[in-house]
């Protein structure tokens, strides 16, 4: 039992009674410490504070215990990707990911950091906006059929760890698409809603990034329930955390912290910042709906088409593309329907089809509808551009188209389409 004066009660912490229905009925007191009333988390979300890397897995568990299923980095297939995870044993620490136009390679890093690499080939949209759902089946019943409204939905709140700033900015933008309109997706709205998430920011730059000139990061600014920076040198192996929410505060309140110093602070800031100057690559976004806008015609979409496969990788990884489609399909008894909806791509053939055939039936009429659409018409239909800087689209080009480049050249204006 902790001594008076320490113990966590509704009448003194008023969010205890909602962070008892998050974390699954916790008794009061049993995993408070002291340090929490000293450094002010619970009290207001402005406390900045550190804490062992180890204690990791207390915040793991803590969200274990409150229902939620936590998803986060972890190796796979020669990628870090996000899956399920209940122990620190399994994120990526030590691993690092080495990234140009086409190439990823995953390699030890020196230290044991958990959170040492950028971005692998999946977004948070994997969980959000899953890649395909059952709308519905039907089985037939004598002459008629009945419908199925067997939709899988999600029956647990999602907790997302190692939210990127560029991810923030990117599920951002899915909620102003998918839920910030007249129309609301419902199969999105369902594993949006009750989702936390903690971000970590970068302390290094892929040389495929470029959310520094997006203004999307790699400093979080907002959108997390809790930030964290992954820090190591002479304090240790800790995190620098802030709370973004209520209940990232009660989160935070979990774990065994300590106020942060000045310096702890300031080696976090140098690391996020280091990470911006790193980048090399950039978009100059100044004028550049307009420019697209204008160059319907120009050469550099016929030099674009010679290299591009039409593949839809690009789409695929893209951590704020949100198309799909309808699919239909039945049993070989034609006793059993089912209606699936898939992710799909502007790249596709298919996509465009109206009756009669598509409307983009070349690779120059698809790679300018995408790029067009992300960087320009996105401003028109949503209020800002489509584009968080990820760097995912270069990197899982398999050949290393990099939209950097070709917004470059479209500016710079090469008449021949040469960059
Ligand atoms: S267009 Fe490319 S860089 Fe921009 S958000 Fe999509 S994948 Fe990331
Ligand atoms: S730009 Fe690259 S990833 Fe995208 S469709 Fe073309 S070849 Fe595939």
């Amino acid at each position: 039992m902790l001594p008076e004066g320490l113990r966590l009660t509704s009448e003194r912490k008023p969010g205890i009674q909602s962070f008892r229905r998050l974390l699954g009925g916790l008794v009061a007191g049993e995993t408070a410490f002291a340090t929490h009333e000293e450094v002010g988390i619970g009290r207001g979300m402005n406390s900045t504070v550190t804490f062992a890397a180890t204690e990791l897995q207390t915040l793991i568990g803590a969200l274990l215990r409150g229902g939620y299923h936590v998803i986060g980095p972890t190796l796979r297939d020669g990628a870090i990707v996000y899956d399920r995870l209940e122990s620190i044993n399994v994120l990526p620490g030590g691993w690092t990911d080495e990234q140009a136009p086409g190439h990823y390679h995953l390699k030890r890093r020196e230290d044991g950091a958990f959170f040492g690499y950028t971005v692998g080939p999946q977004g948070w949209k994997t969980y959000l906006h899953p890649p395909e759902v059952r709308l519905w089946s039907a089985q037939r019943e004598g002459q008629t059929f009945r419908i199925l409204n067997n939709e899988a939905r999600p029956n647990v709140p999602l907790a997302f760890l190692g939210v990127r700033a560029c991810e923030l900015a990117a599920i951002a933008l899915q909620d102003r698409v998918l839920l910030g309109d007249k129309y609301r997706d419902r199969i999105y709205a369902e594993r949006r809603d009750g989702a936390l998430l903690i971000a970590v920011q970068c302390a290094q730059s892929a040389s495929t990034c470029f959310c520094a000139s997006m203004g999307t990061g790699p400093a979080a600014s907002g959108g997390a329930d809790a930030v964290l920076t992954e820090l190591s040198g002479p304090g240790g192996h800790r995190f620098l955390a802030r709370a973004g929410s209520s209940r990232g505060a009660e989160l935070l309140m979990q774990l065994k912290v300590t106020p942060a110093t000045e310096s702890d602070v300031q080696q976090a800031e140098a690391a996020v910042d280091a990470a911006a100057t790193a980048q090399t690559r950039r978009i100059d976004c100044t004028g550049l709906k307009e420019i697209l806008y204008q160059n319907f015609e120009h050469p550099r979409w016929e030099n674009v088409a010679t290299r591009c496969l039409t593949c839809a990788n690009c789409t695929m990884v893209c951590p704020t593309c949100f198309c799909t489609s309808v699919e239909d399909t039945s049993d070989v008894t034609g006793n059993h329907a089912e209606r699936w909806r898939r992710w799909d791509s502007c790249f596709t053939q298919m996509f465009s089809y109206i009756h009669g055939g598509s409307i983009r039936t070349s690779a120059k009429a698809r790679y300018r509808q995408w790029m067009t659409h992300k960087l320009a018409a996105w401003i028109d239909q949503f209020g800002s551009s489509g584009c968080v800087g990820c760097g995912r689209c270069i990197t899982w080009c398999p050949v290393g188209i990099d939209i950097t480049e070709e917004v470059r050249a479209l500016r710079d204006g090469d008449t021949h389409g040469n960059s």
